[in-house]
Formats: structure tokens, sequence, C-alpha cells
């Protein structure tokens, strides 16, 4: 069956699942995956199906676990709304509050798991879908070689999405599938909910919390949209943003923010390459862009080759370093 906006309400209405919740928790909408393949039997002859692209990604990251020793199984893979509703049915049917159920399962038609793209893990040894799984060693593989397999994991720990931390739960998301593209009005409350969480996860712990607040503050929706009058770039998996940029002006950088599940992935520098090939041919009168760096993103900034044109100092409650990139034009 098709998902669309108005069946998922329907759904979420008849379950009593207010819409304010899914606006709180910034839950996106998931696409029920359209073809899918058998990706893996379980021992108890359970058949998991993924996506066909996810389901190959899936075999060859358990065959090169499996050559270093580390053994891991699927106990979840795709799982349609209507599945969903069920299990909500059942849980409620056992006289679990919505509140709880809805701290450990999506509802319907927000599973990533709807998209055939996402799996729950498990290894021998290890009690399914319990947080023991980060103890062993097939999740210490993972989080060193997952994502050279496009594997991500969804629901770190105080994940901005209200669910309990999934260490078994991961999404296939590849880096040749990523999406560089100019941000509209219409993505920003989704760019100010992503640069919040970066900005809560990565970079507050260098801010003092007055400016911590300004700063949240001046990362609204409505002021992203000012603060990207030169140029304001996204990076997208399927209709997620996963990094935004912003120039106020040509020669301004003043935000650069990566989603922490997508962080080491090459999006930032994606973003800045987009953006620095954007300046140089849209304003090419400019011939250095500047950034103000928290300690937190000097060495990213390095990396992609702005240079420390001052020392550490403090601006408005923040320890910065103005940088800069020296544009050389090729002709
Ligand atoms: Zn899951």
């Amino acid at each position: 069956m098709k998902e669309s906006p108005e069946r998922v309400r329907a759904i979420l209405a008849a379950l009593d699942i207010p819409e304010e919740l899914l606006r709180e928790r910034a839950l996106p909408l998931q696409t029920e995956a359209k073809e899918l393949v058998l990706a893996e039997i379980g021992d108890d002859g359970r058949e998991y199906r993924l996506t066909p692209a996810a389901a190959a990604a899936w075999r060859g990251m358990k065959a090169a676990a499996a050559a270093e020793g580390i053994v891991i199984s699927l106990i979840s893979a795709f799982r349609s709304i209507e599945r969903q509703v069920e299990i909500l049915r059942e849980k409620l049917a056992q006289g679990a509050s919505l509140e709880a159920i809805l701290a450990a399962s999506a509802p319907p038609g927000y599973s990533e798991h709807h998209t055939g793209r996402a799996v729950d893990i498990t290894t021998d040894g290890a009690p399914p879908l319990e947080i023991e799984f980060e103890q062993t060693a097939a999740f210490a593989w993972l989080t060193t070689n997952a994502a050279r397999f496009g594997f991500v994991l969804s629901f770190p720990a105080e994940n901005p999405y209200g669910y309990q931390y999934e260490p078994w739960h991961w999404r296939y998301s590849p880096i040749h599938e990523l999406l560089i593209r100019a941000v509209t009005p219409g993505d920003m409350r989704a760019a100010s909910a992503l640069v919040h969480r970066s900005f809560n996860t990565l970079a507050a712990a260098d801010w003092e919390p007055k400016a911590r607040a300004v700063f949240l503050q001046e990362s609204s929706p409505e002021r992203l949209e000012n603060a990207s009058a030169a140029h304001a770039a996204g990076a997208f998996f399927g209709g997620e943003i996963v990094g935004f940029l912003s120039m106020p002006a040509p020669s301004v950088l003043s935000m650069l923010f990566v989603d922490p599940r997508h962080v080491r992935r090459g999006i930032g520098r994606a973003l800045w390459e987009a953006a620095r090939t954007h300046v140089e041919s849209v304003f090419p009168e400019v011939k250095t862009v500047e950034a103000n760096s928290t300690p937190y993103a000097v060495p990213f900034y390095r990396s992609i080759g702005f240079m420390p044109t001052s020392p550490e100092f403090v601006r408005e409650g923040c320890r910065v370093t103005r940088m800069a990139y020296r544009l050389t034009r090729r002709k």
C-alpha cells in the first residue's frame, strides 16, 4: 500500500498519537520501500527483506565481519506501516502507556524500517535489542567499519528524536547517495533543527551558557534564512537534511554543521567545495572567505584548506579562532 501524509495522519488519529508530539521530536516521515529482496533468513526460518542496494551492502558487511571472526545477524529489517500499527496495538493491549511505547517504537509512518534500509543487528551471546549490544565485539567492529558499507548508527545516546539509545539499529545511507543542493525557505525548519542538534552535541562545550542561548536563537528558521543571503546549501540523504552551510556575504562563512551521526564522512568538505565553487563563479572579485571557528572545528577547517589568521580569542562568550581560505582562481 502506498503511504501518504493523509494515510499516516488517519492512522495516528486512530491510535490517539498527537501530531504535536511528532513535531516536537522532529521525526521525519519515512517512505515505505517499493522494491524489496530477501537479505537473510534467520535460524528460525524468518525472512528479512531490504531494498536491493541495502541487501547487497548488508551481505558485504556481514561477510567482511565474518572474515574477521565477527558474527552479525539480522533481527529486524523491512517493516510495513501496517505491521508498525499492529506492534503498537499489541503493546497498548498489554497495558503499556503510549509515552513509554513511543520511546522505544516509532509511530507508524515514522519508522526507518519502513524504508527497507534500516537493520536491527544482533550477535552471538547478546540479548536482542538490548543496550548490552554496545559491549560486544560486533558493536566495536561496526563502529569502525559500518560506514565503509554505507551503514550509520541512527539513534545514538541522547539523540534528538526522543528514542532510547539503540546501538543495534543501523541505517543504510551510502555517501554516493548524498545530494548537495541550495536550501529553500521550506527547508529552513529542518535546517535549524539540524544546526541545533549538531551544535548541542558537538560544539556547545566550547561556549558559555549565555552564548549558547544566543546561538540557538540566532539559528532559528527565520534567522537562518537571513544569514543565507549570499549562499546556503544543504546535504541530504533521501529527503533528510544532514548538513548545512550558510554564507551571509560571499566572503563570510557563518555556519557549517553536519549531523552528529554523519560526521567524518566528507559531508562538511562536500558542502564547502560546492560553496567555494559557487563563490568563485558568482563573486569573482572575492579573494578570501573568512570563518570564525570554535576549537572543536579548527582541525576540520584546516583539513579543507582554511588557515588561522588570529590566535584564539573570546568573542561573546565563545572561544574562536579566525580562519581564512584564499581563493585561487582556476581558469
Ligand atoms: Zn530498529
